[in-house]
């Protein structure tokens, strides 16, 4: 079986978590996570980096830190993961949808506007799978209406938006550094900004909020959300061979593109937009209306060749825990619909060999043939 998704751990890593062993720091105090901060949060032109135990957690303590409660609105696309949309909902916060493109799968910024009203606080835009939100447009509609922006870069280390790093947008950025992500601690996020105040009340919200002097009287709630300095350790060994990995993923993509290339009935990824080369954080395919099965059946029949696939998100407004909350009731978004029944992905990972991609492609191949 070729799974979907392995990580590459074949640089520094060993030695840096050795390192934790032999001196003992293997908590949230040890040295690798400032270090950590500090190297991630330079590399996408931030001043400020705060570690967390994933990339939902970020989410979470970015809404938090933005303040962001009962009677606000924030945008975001429907085509998203879920965590995406938990704590704008647990915070008595409205979460406000819109469609996607169909091109780039990114959320369709020409939908914005008409949703805001007095009520919206905040744009979250989420770069799906390798190419960023056209990002200019959705800044200049945050400033027109003096709204905060999260960008949600889980899937984007190591790209750019007209040359500036991901993760350099908007007041907030989050990232996420699971295994399937570009730059892996096993499990482990970052809250990035250049805002000294949000800065520091997300590095209070994931500490439980203790204050210093009267450690154990709170002023307000937070969580424990700490990245290990096990985990930190991994991550500065990966962050080191960001750009290589980069490339890799950039090389796999072309790969597939040159050897998927004239297979009938399926839409494949962007290679590149105006504002960006794609990195193909996944290789995502969409089976186009011509094509008899649907992407589940497409997964199985791939499985039985022995290739490992993930569907595409489910869209927000079709989530069954969110329908019986009541929200989004007889709201559509024909494209995310679309995706979300017609896309899937095969093995892109950084571990992923030549011999694999060919294999995979033979049993592409085939199931589209047949
Ligand atoms: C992976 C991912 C997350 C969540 O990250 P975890 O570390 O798995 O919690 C959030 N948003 C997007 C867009 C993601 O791809």
């Amino acid at each position: 079986m070729i799974p979907v998704n392995e990580p590459l751990l074949d640089g520094n890593e060993k030695k840096y978590l050795q390192k934790c062993i032999d001196t003992g720091w293997i908590s949230s105090e040890g040295p690798f996570v400032k270090q950590f901060e500090e190297q991630f949060s330079t590399r996408v032109e931030r001043s400020y980096g705060i570690a967390v135990s994933n990339g939902t957690a970020a989410i979470d303590v970015a809404i938090e830190a933005l303040d962001i409660g009962s009677g606000d609105e924030v945008i975001l696309p429907t085509f998203t993961i879920i965590s995406c949309i938990g704590q704008i909902i647990r915070s008595g916060a409205k979460p406000v949808l819109v469609d996607s493109d169909a091109l780039t799968w990114n959320m369709d910024i020409a939908q914005i506007e008409d949703k805001i009203n007095p009520r919206t606080k905040a744009i979250m835009v989420v770069h799906i799978y390798g190419l960023p939100v056209d990002l200019d447009p959705v800044l200049n509609i945050a400033q027109k209406y003096g709204l905060k922006v999260i960008e949600d870069a889980a899937e984007m280390h190591g790209q750019t938006y007209k040359g500036r790093p991901c993760g350099s947008f908007g007041d907030v950025s989050t990232f996420s550094f699971y295994p399937n992500k570009h730059i892996t601690t096993g499990e482990g996020g970052m809250i990035v900004t250049n805002d000294k105040q949000v800065a520091e009340d997300g590095r209070s919200l994931r500490n439980l909020c203790f204050q210093p002097g009267k450690r154990f009287v709170h002023e307000r709630l937070g969580w424990n959300l700490r990245l290990t300095n096990l985990q930190a350790a991994l991550g500065l060994a990966q962050l080191e061979r960001l750009d290589e990995f980069v490339q890799r993923k950039r090389r796999m993509g072309a790969r597939y593109n040159a050897q998927l290339s004239g297979i009938p009935g399926i839409q494949f990824p962007q290679p590149h937009t105006d504002y960006a080369e794609n990195i193909y954080w996944v290789y995502g395919l969409v089976l186009k209306d011509e094509v008899e099965f649907d992407a589940e059946e497409a997964m199985k029949r791939l499985g039985v060749k022995g290739i490992g696939c993930r569907p595409f998100f489910w869209p927000m407004h079709e989530q069954p825990v969110l329908q019986r909350m009541g929200l989004f009731q007889g709201e559509r978004y024909p494209i995310a619909e679309h995706l979300a029944r017609r896309g899937f992905y095969i093995p892109s990972g950084l571990g992923l060999t030549s011999d694999d991609q060919d294999r995979v492609c033979e049993a592409l191949w085939e199931i589209m043939r047949d």
